[in-house]
């Protein structure tokens, strides 16, 4: 089987093509270096992405913060933390970098606040 993608592990987003027989033996080309070939197998074997979002807040001036994962979790797991993630309803102060949920189903990955809101 074979998937081209591009590569998102830094700005230059190479077009990368994953081939393989089994799962043990992906072969990755068109990566410019190593985190490609570690990318591209991750996206055949279990992919991941960063999630960002706004929660509602109890603020008088704005209605929702900006929160985003501190790396990337299974997309398996995104529609579990987004229904988790819009039923939440926060009270400030909120400050950057605060973690408003640790730990996201044991992936060692946290949610964060991307801003900070004090009134
Ligand atoms: S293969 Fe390397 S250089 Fe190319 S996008 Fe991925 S990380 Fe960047």
């Amino acid at each position: 089987m074979k998937k081209d993608m591009i590569c998102i592990s830094c700005p230059l987003g190479c077009r990368i093509s994953a081939e393989w027989e089994n799962e043990n033996e992906i072969t990755v080309t068109g990566n410019k270096c190593p985190r490609g070939i570690v990318y591209g197998r991750e996206e055949i074997l279990s992919p991941k992405r960063v999630v960002t979002a706004t929660i509602n807040i109890n603020s008088s001036w704005i209605s929702r913060i900006p929160v985003m994962t501190t790396g990337t979790i299974p997309k398996g797991q995104i529609d579990s933390l987004l229904n988790k993630i819009y039923r939440m309803d926060l009270d400030i102060p909120i400050l950057r970098d605060d973690i408003i949920i640790k730990n996201i189903d044991n992936t060692g990955i946290d949610l964060i606040a991307t801003r900070s809101v004090k009134t």
